[in-house]
């Protein structure tokens, strides 16, 4: 039998996959930063890259990102079979397989991740708009652009759970710290 995959050598690979496809870990933070800068003012990018590499250690993103890549970059070379090929080659509208592909591990992250991938997908921000633009310059990046919507999409998600969380936990300190102070002055 086969000796299983090591999850260090899945998420190396993915984030490998990333890199040589001209992604970052900032780029993506900064359409995270864009995404939820509005609802936090005073929001740096620090958190924001904090929460693409929290997202980049789930297995199920390492995996869809390996998929979606090497269709891509196999698209690139001419090896996939006809019609196939040509789909993904020239990022046909209504192929649609790269959206669900990418969509599908949007939902563990609740409906900001969701609503916020939906816009992504409408609205090509950041290096999301360089990829899709790309794609006629010989270069193929029809799954990397819904992937990178993905995983930006649940980093926003989740930092905006994580600052609400935040802000509680801060209120309810200021709130008992008033209330000794009350205790004490009576
Ligand atoms: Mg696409």
């Amino acid at each position: 039998m086969k000796k299983p995959v090591h999850s260090k050598e899945v998420k190396n690979a993915a984030l490998q996959r990333l890199n040589e496809r001209g992604v970052t870990v900032e780029d993506i933070a900064e359409i995270v930063y864009l995404m939820q800068s509005p609802y936090h003012p005073g929001l740096t990018m620090e958190p924001c890259i904090a929460s693409v590499q929290a997202v980049l250690e789930k297995r199920e993103i390492q995996h869809a990102i390996l998929v979606g890549v090497e269709l891509d970059m196999l698209a690139e070379k001419g090896m996939l079979s006809e019609p196939l090929q040509t789909l993904v080659a020239t990022d046909e509208g209504l192929f649609g397989c790269d959206e669900t592909l990418a969509l599908g591990s949007v939902f563990g992250y609740g409906s900001i991740a969701v609503t916020t991938f939906g816009h992504l997908d409408k609205h090509k921000v950041g290096v999301i708009k360089r990829l899709d633009t790309k794609t006629s310059g010989g270069r193929v990046h029809t799954f990397l652009d819904d992937l990178v919507a993905s995983i930006a999409a649940n980093a926003s998600s989740r930092m905006a759970h994580r600052l609400r969380d935040e802000q509680e936990a801060e209120d309810e300190r200021t709130a008992l710290l008033a209330d000794d102070a009350a205790e004490q002055a009576g």
